[in-house]
C-alpha cells in the first residue's frame, strides 16, 4: 500500500505517547499501586500488534527457511548460565553516589554528560540546537543536571567528548571509570563524587523448590534452551545440516536505569534464531536471493575513528569484500531488512551497526545489529552475531554430552594425532578423591600441549604439571603413556558455528510506532498510525452512516463475510459524526472503513476509504472484501487492489 503521509506537523512524541495511553497500546504495570519502572502490560491494539509482528516473524523466518521452532522455560538452573558465562559476564556497569544512593548506570552517566556539555559548548558558540521538547525523560533529567551551562569548550575538548561518543558502547567498566574521572564527571544533579564503576549482574535470580537448594534464574535470553535441544533437533531434522531452530518467549533483565517506554524494560518479548552451520563452509544457499540489497551500514572502522558516518553498499559487495564476515551471516542481516520494512519500519531510519573489537564477545567473529532511529536516538533492535563454536563447547565441556555433528567422510582420512593412555588402576590409588580431576586435565589437553607432555615424559618419565584446584601434581611414566598414532577416520565431527539473529519485539513496535506517527495537516490531535495494513491490530472499520434500523441487515451481512474471511474488524454504529468516528480508528492504525449508507440497501454497494490518504472507492461488497484481503495479505497496492472499484467522493 503507498502511504501519502502529507503532513507539516512536526513530530510530537507528547502525543504520540498520550495516544498509546488514551488507546491502550499498552501502560505501565500495577499502575493503581504506582507501578514498577520498566514493566508494561499490553492493552487490545497493543496484543494485537504485537501478535500481528510475530506471526508474520514466523512465516519470513521460521516457515521461509524451514526453521525449528522450540520453546524452553524460562526457569534455568544456574549451572546452565554458570557455563554459558552469564553468571559471570551478562552485567552492566553502575556507579552508586554514597551520600544520596542514587544509582547509574556508568556509560548512560558518560554519555549524557558529554552530550549536555557538547549542547553547552555549541550554545556558547551562538549555534542553535533542534530540540525535542516533548521528551519527558530528558526534561526531567535536564531537570537535575547541573551540567547544562553555556560553556565553551576547548575545540579538541569538543574532539575528544564526539571521539568517546562514537565508541560509548564499547568501553569497558574500568574505562569507564577512568572517562569520569578524567572528565570530572559527578552525580549530575549534586555534582557529588561517585563510587568508581562496579559490575551488577542483569540476571533476577530465584531457586526452585521448597528446599530453595536449587538456585535458578529467570532466563535473560531464549539462546540456552535452543542450545541444550541442538543434539535432538539435529536428530529431528535427521542429522542434516545446515539447519536453524527458532523460539519466541519472554526473557528477563534487571535493569539499572529503565527508560524510555518499551524501549528499556525489564521483562521482553524476544524471537531468537539459532542457525547451525559449518566452520568450514559458511555459504549460503539463498545467498544469490538477497546480494544486490542495498543497506546502510556502520562499521566498526568508521565508528573507532570517531565517525558516525554511514556506507551505503549491496549485502553483496559488504560479503565480498569482507566487511560482513561471511555468506551466513550477510544472509541474515539481508532478511532481517526485509522483516523489518516489510512491518512498517522507514527504511531511511534503519542502519546496521558493528560491534567495535573492544565491545564484541572475545569468541564471535563477527556482529551486526540492526539499529532503527527514534526520537531517543538510534536504538539496538535486532542483533546478529557470529558466535562461532562457543555455546554448544562449553556447554559440551561442562556436561560431557557431546553437542556435534558426525558426518560420513566422502573419502577416509589418515589422522595423525597425540593420544594420552591412562592406567586407570594406578591412578585412584595414586591420587585418591582427586583422581578424576587429575584424569580430565590430561584427558582435555589441546594436541600441542599434548606434543610438549610427551617430550617431557620421554625426557624425565615423568611430568609435573598445575591442575586447578589439585596443584602441583606429578605423574609418572608408569600411570601415562603419550604417543603419536596414525588412524583412519570415516567420520568427520565437528561443533557447529552458530549464527544469532535476536530480536526485541518491545523495541520494534516502539520503533514502528514512531516511524508511522503523523497529524493531518489540519489538526495537530487527529493522529494517524500508518501501520501497513499486514500488522495493523484491526484491518477494517463498518461504519453505517446513521443509526437506522435500516442499515442493520448490510451491516450484519458485511460482518459475516469478514468474520467468515478471517478479517479483523469492528462495527463503530455509535451517534458519533463520521469524520470522529474515522478519526479514532485511524489512531489505532486501522487501514481501511467500509461505509455502509442508505444506497447500500438498494444494491449491496459500500465504499472503501483508505486511511492515509481518506481516498475512497465503491463496489460491492465481494468485490471491496477482496480488495482489502488482497492488499492487506497478499502484497498487493492500493491502486491495483482497487483498479475494479469506481472512485467515490
Ligand atoms: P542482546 O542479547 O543484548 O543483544 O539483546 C537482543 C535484543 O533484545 C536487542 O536487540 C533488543 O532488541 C532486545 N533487548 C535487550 N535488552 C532489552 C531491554 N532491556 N528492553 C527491551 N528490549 C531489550
Amino acid at each position: 500500500m503507498t502511504v501519502s503521509k502529507s503532513t507539516n506537523i512536526p513530530f510530537s512524541r507528547e502525543s504520540l505517547e498520550s495516544l498509546l495511553k488514551r488507546r491502550f497500546f499498552y501502560a505501565p504495570s500495577f499502575e493503581i499501586y504506582g507501578g514498577v519502572a520498566g514493566l508494561f502490560d499490553f492493552g487490545p491494539p497493543g496484543c494485537a500488534f504485537q501478535n500481528n509482528i510475530i506471526d508474520v516473524w514466523r512465516k519470513h523466518f521460521v516457515l521461509e527457511e524451514e526453521m525449528l521452532e522450540v520453546e524452553a522455560t524460562m526457569l534455568t538452573p544456574y549451572e546452565v548460565f554458570k557455563t554459558s558465562g552469564h553468571v559471570d559476564r551478562f552485567s552492566d556497569w553502575m556507579c552508586k553516589d554514597l551520600k544520596t544512593g542514587e544509582i547509574f548506570r556508568a556509560d548512560h552517566l558518560v554519555e549524557e554528560v558529554l552530550e549536555s556539555r557538547l549542547k553547552g559548548d555549541k550554545l556558547a558558540r551562538g549555534e542553535t540546537i533542534i530540540e525535542d521538547d516533548d521528551d519527558k525523560d530528558k526534561k526531567k533529567r535536564k531537570k537535575n543536571v547541573k551540567e547544562i551551562k553555556n560553556v565553551k569548550l576547548d575545540d579538541e575538548i569538543v574532539a575528544e567528548y564526539e571521539n568517546v561518543l562514537a565508541q560509548i558502547d564499547g568501553y569497558s567498566g574500568p574505562q569507564l571509570g577512568k572517562l569520569i574521572e578524567k572528565f570530572e564527571i559527578g552525580n549530575p544533579a549534586t555534582g557529588g563524587k561517585l563510587e568508581p564503576p562496579i559490575e551488577f549482574n542483569l540476571m533476577f535470580d530465584t531457586a526452585i523448590g521448597p528446599s530453595g537448594n536449587l538456585k535458578a534464574y529467570l532466563r535473560p535470553e531464549t539462546a540456552q534452551g535452543q542450545f541444550l535441544n541442538f543434539n535432538k533437533l539435529l536428530e529431528f531434522n535427521n542429522e542434516k545440516m545446515p539447519f536453524a531452530s527458532a523460539s519466541i518467549g519472554k526473557s528477563f533483565r534487571n535493569e539499572i536505569a529503565p527508560r524510555a517506554g518499551l524501549l528499556r524494560v525489564r521483562e521482553f518479548l524476544m524471537a531468537e534464531i539459532e542457525h547451525f552451520v559449518d566452520p568450514e563452509d559458511k555459504s549460503h544457499p539463498k545467498f544469490n536471493d538477497v546480494k544486490d540489497l542495498k543497506l546502510r551500514f556502520l562499521p566498526k572502522g568508521v565508528q573507532e575513528s570517531g565517525s558516525n558516518e554511514l556506507i551505503e553498499k549491496s549485502i553483496g559487495e559488504a560479503v565480498s569484500s569482507g566487511m560482513v564476515d561471511n555468506e551466513t551471516l550477510g544472509y541474515f542481516i539481508a532478511r532481517i531488512y526485509l522483516f523489518l520494512t516489510k512491518i512498517g519500519t522507514d527504511p531511511n531510519r534503519l542502519r546496521f551497526r558493528q560491534h567495535m573489537s573492544n565491545e564484541m564477545a572475545h569468541y564471535a567473529s563477527d556482529c551486526w545489529d540492526a539499529e532503527l532511529e527514534t526520537s531517543y536516538g538510534w536504538i539496538e533492535c535486532v542483533g546478529c552475531a557470529d558466535r562461532s563454536a562457543y555455546d554448544l563447547s562449553v556447554h559440551t565441556a561442562r556436561t560431557g554430552e557431546k553437542l556435534v555433528v558426525r558426518q560420513a567422510l566422502p573419502e577416509p582420512k589418515i589422522v595423525e594425532e597425540f593420544e594420552i593412555d591412562i592406567a586407570k588402576k594406578k591412578f585412584g590409588p595414586k591420587f585418591r578423591k582427586d583422581a578424576g580431576k587429575v584424569e580430565k586435565w590430561l584427558t582435555s589437553r589441546t594436541q600441542c600441549e599434548l606434543e610438549d607432555l610427551s617430550k617431557e615424559l620421554a625426557e624425565k618419565c615423568k611430568i609435573n604439571v598445575d591442575i586447578p584446584e589439585v596443584g602441583a601434581t606429578e605423574v609418572d611414566s608408569e600411570l601415562i603413556k603419550i604417543e603419536k598414532r596414525t588412524r583412519t577416520e570415516h567420520i568427520r565431527e565437528y561443533t557447529p558455528n552458530v549464527i544469532e539473529p535476536s530480536f526485541g519485539i518491545g523495541r520494534i513496535f516502539y520503533s514502528i510506532i514512531e516511524h508511522q506517527f503523523w497529524a493531518r495537516n489540519d489538526d495537530a490531535d487527529r493522529g494517524v498510525l500508518s501501520l501497513p495494513p499486514l500488522v495493523a491490530p484491526t484491518k477494517v472499520l463498518l461504519v453505517p452512516l446513521s443509526n437506522s434500523q435500516e442499515l442493520q441487515p448490510i451491516v450484519k451481512k458485511v460482518s459475516q463475510i469478514l468474520r467468515k474471511e478471517k478479517i479483523p474488524f469492528k462495527v463503530d454504529d455509535s451517534s458519533a459524526s463520521i469524520g470522529k468516528r474515522y478519526a479514532r480508528n485511524d489512531e489505532l492504525g486501522t487501514p481501511f472503513g467500509i461505509t455502509i449508507d442508505f444506497d447500500s440497501i438498494k444494491d449491496e454497494s459500500v465504499t472503501l476509504r483508505e486511511r492515509d490518504s481518506t481516498k475512497q472507492v465503491r463496489g460491492s461488497i465481494k468485490d471491496i472484501v477482496e480488495a482489502i484481503k488482497d492488499i492487506t495479505y497478499n502484497d498487493v497496492k492500493w491502486s491495483e487492489g482497487t483498479s475494479n472499484l469506481q472512485p467515490f467522493e
